[in-house]
């Protein structure tokens, strides 16, 4: 049996000071300092594991990463000036052209970036991993060789990812059928008519993949206007029709952000009812309507997207940052702000299909702490993570790697 107790936290929705007991993995109690007197809290007799003495720090559940690009990294490599051309198009080109040239996909890269991601608190990640005929499924085995390097500091989910389109690229939809076989566990899809020019037979062979192999689905959307919204509903009728509620996710989906106020409402709430999951990077266009979404129970998951690649030099994998990003374009109020911490954190993971995503009696110990007051003030100070906790276990502390 392992046991951790973290004294004197501070926990959002708690009032006052309280421990966490930690036992094989979960948040077996939330102790509060007792007949002992303040400084002592009551503690289980019999109680053998390690202690942390927290001094009022902020206790949040580990930061989720819902929508990342792990194989495309360069972090730790080369300072590699941005080159690509204009447009979706211009950067699907350059990335996969130049690629070859720095080694891509590079476990080395992979692993350093997953380490820095978890010295900023990240305790899981869905990332999209590329497959198409010249890489195969390199990109996967890099990014699985990579994530167990880590040795369980970070859990991963892979989407296999048609970057450079399907239909438009002969090969790829048998390369994703192979990598569902070997085990990965979401299918993705591209722009199913801005890139593929063919949305119905695009989703069609998706959600056919899905529902042969029972994978989750998460397909890029970056199509705006009325061809955008169209799309919305094309992924909607097939969630609806194989039943796959809770197991499918809309990344990017600019165009509900863009919609006039009645085709959005009219999407969201087509969306709560089908169960589709949104994930959003903090974009610069088509922001979406965080508490409008939030209010009519759609899950949604912040990500990072690309980190230090051919497609931008920007982003480092904190998603303290991400978020910070995010709440500057969602609204300033500490309630906006703990709605987009939320997306980053609990909701997030929820979105992903991860239920128990603390900090509740019986949930994962999958935690980290900062040096706030809460929630609004941790998004906006971005402090160091003192400590991460991932599954009951010490994995970082004060920026390094425990
Ligand atoms: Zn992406």
């Amino acid at each position: 049996m392992s046991e951790l107790l973290l004294r004197d936290a501070r926990i959002q929705g708690h009032e006052g000071p309280a421990d966490l007991l930690i036992r094989d993995g979960r948040i077996a109690a939330l102790l509060t300092p007792g007949a002992g007197g303040p400084d002592m809290p009551d503690v289980p007799d019999g109680f053998a594991g390690e202690t942390e003495d927290l001094d009022g720090r902020l206790v949040l559940p580990g930061l989720v990463d819902g929508h990342a690009h792990l194989d495309k990294t360069l972090w730790g490599g080369p300072w590699v000036p941005h080159s690509s051309g204009p447009g979706l198009m211009g950067r699907i080109r350059n990335g996969q052209e130049r690629r070859p040239e720095f080694g891509i996909p590079n476990a080395d890269h992979i692993a350093a970036l997953l380490e820095n991601m978890i010295v900023c608190g990240t305790t899981h990640v869905r990332s999209h991993v590329d497959v198409d005929p010249l890489v195969g499924l390199d990109s996967v085995e890099a990014v699985r060789e990579a994530v167990g390097r880590l040795d369980g500091r970070i859990s991963a989910e892979l989407v296999a990812f048609p970057q450079a389109g399907m239909l438009i690229s002969p090969g790829t939809e048998t390369l994703l059928e192979e990598a569902l076989k070997a085990g990965v566990e979401l299918i993705g899809g591209l722009d199913p008519a801005g890139v593929d020019r063919d949305p119905v037979r695009h989703l069609d062979a998706i959600f056919g993949l899905a529902g042969r192999y029972g994978a989750g689905v998460d397909i890029h959307l970056h199509d705006g206007g009325t061809l955008g919204t169209w799309q919305f509903e094309l992924i909607i009728e097939r969630t609806r029709a194989l039943g796959l509620d809770g197991k499918v996710t809309i990344s990017h989906g600019f165009a509900l952000g863009d919609a006039d106020p009645a085709t959005r409402d009219r999407l969201i709430e087509d969306l709560a009812e089908a169960g589709i999951a949104l994930a959003t990077i903090a974009p610069a266009r088509g922001v979406l309507p965080l508490r409008a979404l939030t209010e009519a129970g759609v899950r949604v998951t912040l990500g990072n997207d690309g980190v230090r690649d051919l497609w931008s030099p920007f982003n480092s994998g904190d998603m303290l940052e991400r978020a910070f990003l995010q709440a500057r374009g969602t609204g300033a109020r500490d309630e906006d702000i703990e709605l987009v911490l939320d997306a980053a954190t609990r909701g997030g993971a929820r979105a992903l299909g991860l239920e128990d995503h603390g900090p509740a009696v019986g949930d994962r110990a999958d935690l980290v702490v900062v040096d706030a007051r809460n929630a609004a003030e941790a998004v906006c100070a971005r402090p160091r993570r003192s400590l991460v906790v991932k599954a009951g276990r010490i994995v970082a502390r004060d920026g390094r790697l425990a």
